[in-house]
């Protein structure tokens, strides 16, 4: 029976890690930093707490981690209390943090160098695709780790698929990012125009979302962008940080990213507004604010 660590257990990794005890039946420890969460783990799923990423990782087969940034992951798989430094040979540790294609190759070889394998595994999907286990999942790492992490993330996605080496995975996640940018700027600028035009954009949007402007953005943040709400979904905070990644990844491999870069100020001001933890449909909030 393979014996499964679960490191992170935000937004994203509470529901992903239950999905791995409730669907899937593994045996599963669980290290949260705010043990308060663990505790509450366990009592909905059963499995066991760990004091620390290292004592949770003791005995296991697989590690997974979800945790903030590229720091907070290097803490908890290579710092002194790290997954790694209590992982047997031939255990495999899986990454579900959105961080740089950098600290994925730098662990998948630190893994390797140790005998453990090591999957970059990012994920879109947010809270909802977390909960209903319905994520889509971007892999970097060799095709052996990759067929044996691949049967327990199809736990908690619909999509996944290994899409290069280490590092292919953050690479895919930052594609996501960028193409998604430009099209939340996009339907926050047709929606701002639509009223401003006296339009009834509820109308507008049932009829423009079935033709070639459809997306899961504005499918799923449309009726929440003409009302002003925002306190939900994938915080703008987040989104500065992936920006940054992408924005980072782009200097090295020289494509450029222009629209990328505006969307970043944008979100910035959307922070001053005070918009750290909005969804990040909040970019709208811009034009609202000006307004008034
Ligand atoms: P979250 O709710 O803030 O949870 C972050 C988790 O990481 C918490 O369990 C936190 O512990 C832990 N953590 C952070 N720094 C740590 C450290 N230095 N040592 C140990 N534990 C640490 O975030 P989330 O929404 O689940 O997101 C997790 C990752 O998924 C991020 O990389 C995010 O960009 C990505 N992601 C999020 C979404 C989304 O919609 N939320 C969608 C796609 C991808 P505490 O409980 O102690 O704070």
């Amino acid at each position: 029976m393979t014996r499964v660590a679960w490191i992170g257990l935000g937004v994203m990794g509470f529901p992903m890690a239950g999905h791995l005890a409730k669907r899937g039946g593994f045996d599963v420890t669980v290290y949260n930093r705010t043990a308060a969460k663990a505790a509450r783990w366990v009592e909905a799923y059963g499995g066991r707490a760990a004091a620390t990423p290292r004592a949770a990782a003791e005995g296991t087969d697989v590690v997974f981690a979800c945790v903030g940034n590229d720091d907070d992951l290097r803490q908890v798989a290579v710092g002194p209390e790290g997954a790694f430094q209590a992982m047997k040979r031939g255990a495999l540790f899986v990454d579900h943090t959105t961080a740089s294609a950098t600290v994925a190759r730098e662990l998948h070889g630190l893994a390797k160098a140790q005998g453990l394998g090591f999957v970059d595994a990012p994920v879109s999907g947010g809270q909802a695709g977390a909960e209903n286990g319905v994520l889509t999942v971007m892999c970097g790492g060799d095709p052996a780790d990759y067929d044996r992490a691949e049967p327990l993330i199809a736990h908690f996605s619909r999509m996944r698929k290994l899409l290069g080496p280490a590092g292919s995975g953050q690479l895919a996640k930052m594609c996501n990012q960028i193409a998604i940018a430009g099209l939340v700027q996009g339907l926050a600028e047709a929606v701002n125009f639509g009223m401003k035009a006296g339009l009834d954009m509820l109308a507008v949007v049932d009829v423009i979302s079935k033709g070639a402007a459809g997306s899961w953005q504005m499918e799923n943040r449309h009726k929440t962008m003409i009302e002003g709400k925002f306190d939900f979904g994938f915080a703008v905070d987040w989104m500065r940080k992936d920006l940054s990644i992408c924005l980072e990844e782009s200097r090295r491999n020289g494509a450029p990213l222009p629209v990328t870069a505006l969307v970043d100020q944008f979100y910035a001001e959307v922070q001053k507004l005070g918009g750290r933890r909005w969804d990040t449909s909040s970019l709208i909030a811009r034009f609202q604010r000006l307004d008034r």
